[in-house]
């Protein structure tokens, strides 16, 4: 009897213990709410075009109770068309067209279509530069027109270090006009390498006497009688000489004149003189 008893207050013991393990959580649960201190949130997808978005949502994560439901937000229904740009064929790629997609939601709206490689370059000269005495030059080189690919490479051209030497012939003076000397320049960078001089006036050329460019009287025998007066003679001077020497002439011939009418005239009083005495005799 005894021993009986004792099985059957341990088994009883054992039941009510799972029993009260098995109740145990149930009944904490109900005995203590739930303050949600751990949270889990959901982020919010905003809408596009042509799908809706949510709000944010907040879900415990404790006891799973949804502490903020997400809310649904309608699709915005309309794209905003944002340009892109065009890409230009060239001679060895392809380009592209100009295309269209919605600024929002990333959606193509205007596809781009491949503009096919041109395949030939399209030449174009590039102008020389000639080469002067102290700067070099280049050669003419030509690029493509579309690429600017150099298709013809500009080669350098070495100054040509030496001038090359132009005579400026001389200009001749006479009496009347100065002349220049013979100058020099550089026929390729135009640099004068001996300037031109003015020369002096030039002799008179007498011909019978006279000048043949000027007109100028060649002076008469108290200058000496060389054709070519001297360089250092003064031109403009010559002309009062040949008056000068007109002069001496016409005073001789004034002089004569003088002594011609002195004597006439001493001649004629002397008679009248001797006229006028012979009256006064007679009365
Ligand atoms: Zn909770
Ligand atoms: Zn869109
Ligand atoms: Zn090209
Ligand atoms: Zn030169
Ligand atoms: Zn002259």
């Amino acid at each position: 009897m005894k021993r009986i008893k004792l099985s059957k207050l341990i088994s009883f013991g054992l039941a009510s213990l799972i029993i009260f393990s098995m109740f145990q959580p149930m009944t904490t649960f109900a005995a203590t709410e739930c303050s949600h201190q751990v949270v889990e949130k959901f982020p919010g997808t905003p809408p596009t075009c042509g799908n809706s978005g949510l709000t944010e949502g907040v879900k415990c994560t404790a006891c799973g109770e949804i502490l903020t439901a997400q809310q649904i937000i309608p699709a915005t229904g309309n794209h905003v068309p944002e340009k892109i740009s065009g890409v230009p064929a060239t001679c060895g790629a392809s380009g592209l067209t100009e295309g269209a997609k919605c600024k929002n939601c990333n959606k193509v709206l205007v596809e781009q279509q491949t503009i096919p490689a041109t395949g030939n370059h399209v030449h174009e000269i590039i102008s020389g530069i000639p080469a002067t005495c102290g700067v070099s030059g280049l050669t003419e080189g030509a690029k493509c027109k579309n690429c600017n690919k150099v298709l013809v490479e500009q080669q350098t051209i070495p100054a040509t270090g030496e001038h090359t030497i132009q005579i400026v012939p001389a200009v001749p003076g006479d009496c009347k006009n100065v002349g220049l000397t013979e100058g020099k320049v550089c026929s390729v960078c135009n640099e004068v390498l001996e300037a031109q001089i003015s020369t002096e006036l030039g002799n008179h050329i007498y011909e019978s006497g006279k000048c043949t460019i000027c007109g100028y009287k060649k002076p008469s025998s108290n200058k000496p009688s060389s054709s070519k007066p001297s360089n250092s003679e003064p031109v403009k001077l010559n002309p009062n000489d040949a008056d000068f020497d007109d002069v001496p002439k016409t005073g001789d011939i004034s002089t004569q004149m003088v002594c011609v009418f002195g004597g006439l005239f001493s001649f004629v009083v002397l008679c009248l003189t001797v006229v006028y005495a012979k009256r006064k005799m007679v009365k």
